[in-house]
């Protein structure tokens, strides 16, 4: 059943699903080579700390150091912890898995919480599948040489070439060592011949030949690059998750439910048959583990079971990382009448690397907002984004976001090219925020059904 798997990349990129829209302007994390986090960059502005801090684990993840290692952000309500995360998620590529989730997801009625986290995690590992194909003519391919070759030229390579050119495999392998003896080459450096000039590079850059190798004889090429030691390969790769293998083998549907998203609970039997068999691709060279990032928000809705299963699941040797956010302080652990920092208990929260997450400047809500009114390709005056930046540090950065669709609406009905700041105000006094909305039900809540409103505001379980 496993051996039959069909690898589909365009499975991944529709189970894929990022949540566009508010976040669709981050880009990466904004770091410099150094992992410095620049003060506006590929959408990131300030939080330069914790981006920086997001940035080492990133690094670490992206050198495969770290499996099973788990990160929180914490911090108040609006403070980019899932811009953070998403910023992660873009950094690392389409290689690595990125699986995002709520906490509340789990508290589903078709399959269990353990199943719920279960399936997030294998999302979040993913299994590079090298097949070796078979070579088309036209196609380009590397040829490696696996071993020095022998004689007075002692260097390894990779060389580049279309497969028409095959014919010529040695008489190009025998150019290549020689050349190579010129330049210095690490064992796995790229280097393409264009037959046609007979150039060879390496690297990007190009040398002409330096001998005619065609008044050569074939016996001296031969000594040179004696057979054996030319191997011709293409691989493909791909890179599937572990739960995209679990579904494609537990349904008789195959792949299809993936696209539903209807997966259901999988058998413990299939998934024991797919680990034992991926580690038998490891074995013999097939495969790869890649640990990715799962991403789990509002992590305090977790209650002490899945806490639990956490613990463990860390513990594996392909866990991926894990990233969790809140916006809690000090509050009850969900299913326990205990209260913990975030709502975590004090075991789980020993396992993470807490970043905090710190209020916005005023400058820094501007140049936000700025970004956003770009991404939504709203032209906005410049009274009407100070405006909009006294919203955002008066009630909340998300609310001021918000503001800036509704205002570009209420611009265009009266037929204006830019907003201003009536468009603002008009969509400020339509749109209540938080607080307005607190303060009118504390003011009306006579009026309203089960008006038992308990003394506000107050952490919720
Ligand atoms: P909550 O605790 O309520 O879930 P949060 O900390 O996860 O909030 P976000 O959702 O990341 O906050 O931020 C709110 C909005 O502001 C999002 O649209 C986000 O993309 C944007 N944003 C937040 N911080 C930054 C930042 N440093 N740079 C650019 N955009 C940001």
């Amino acid at each position: 059943m496993v051996g039959d798997v069909k690898l589909n990349a365009e499975i991944k990129d529709l189970t894929r699903i990022e949540r566009i829209g508010a976040h669709s302007h981050i880009r990466g994390l904004g770091l410099d080579d150094a992992l410095e986090a620049r003060a506006v960059s590929q959408g990131m502005v300030g939080q330069t700390a914790a981006r920086r801090a997001a940035g080492i684990i990133l690094a670490m993840i992206k050198e495969g150091k770290i499996a099973g290692r788990a990160m929180l952000l914490a911090g108040q309500p609006g403070t980019g912890k899932t811009a953070i995360a998403m910023g992660m998620a873009k950094a690392l590529g389409d290689e690595t898995p990125f699986a995002m989730m709520a906490a509340s997801e789990i508290f589903s009625l078709e399959m269990s919480k353990t199943e719920a986290l279960t399936q997030a995690f294998r999302k979040a590992i993913g299994v590079r599948i090298k097949e070796e194909t078979e070579i088309l003519e036209g196609e380009v391919v590397e040829i490696e040489i696996d071993r020095p070759a022998t004689g007075n030229v002692a260097k390894t390579g990779k060389l580049t070439m279309k497969t028409t050119e095959m014919e010529t495999i040695y008489d190009l392998g025998t150019k290549m060592i020689d050349s190579l003896t010129k330049e210095k080459v690490q064992a796995g450096d790229v280097i393409s011949i264009d037959k046609a000039s007979g150039k060879i590079s390496k690297l990007g850059r190009s040398f002409a030949r330096s001998r005619d190798y065609d008044a050569m004889g074939p016996a001296t090429r031969f000594v040179q690059c004696p057979e054996g030691e030319l191997q011709k390969r293409k691989e493909m790769v791909h890179v599937v998750t572990l739960h995209e293998i679990d579904v494609i083998n537990s349904r008789t549907q195959g792949f299809l439910a993936l696209f539903a998203g209807d997966t259901g609970e999988i058998r413990q039997e299939v998934r024991e048959q797919i680990d034992s068999k991926v580690s038998e691709w490891r074995e013999e060279g097939k495969a790869d583990i890649v640990p990715g990032v799962l991403f789990i928000d509002e992590v305090h809705m977790l209650d002490i079971e899945c806490f639990s299963f956490l613990n463990r699941a860390l513990e594996n040797e392909m866990a991926p990382v894990l990233v969790v956010a809140t916006n809690r302080g000090i509050t009850k652990i969900r299913g326990t009448n205990y209260q913990s920092p975030h709502g975590i208990p004090i075991d789980v929260l020993d396992r993470l690397l807490i970043i905090a997450t710190e209020p916005y400047s005023e400058t820094e809500l501007r140049t936000i907002l700025d970004i956003r009114c770009e991404e939504e390709d709203v032209e906005v005056t410049d009274d009407a984004k100070a405006l909009l930046t006294k919203i955002a540090q008066e009630t909340s950065l998300r609310y001021a976001i918000h503001l800036i669709t509704a205002s570009a609406l209420i611009c265009q009905k009266r037929k204006a090219a830019e907003v201003e700041i009536e468009d603002v105000s008009r969509a400020y006094t339509l749109f209540v925020d938080v607080k307005r909305s607190m303060q009118f039900l504390i003011e009306y809540q006579e009026q309203y059904m089960f008006n038992e409103v308990p003394d506000l505001p107050q952490e919720q379980p």
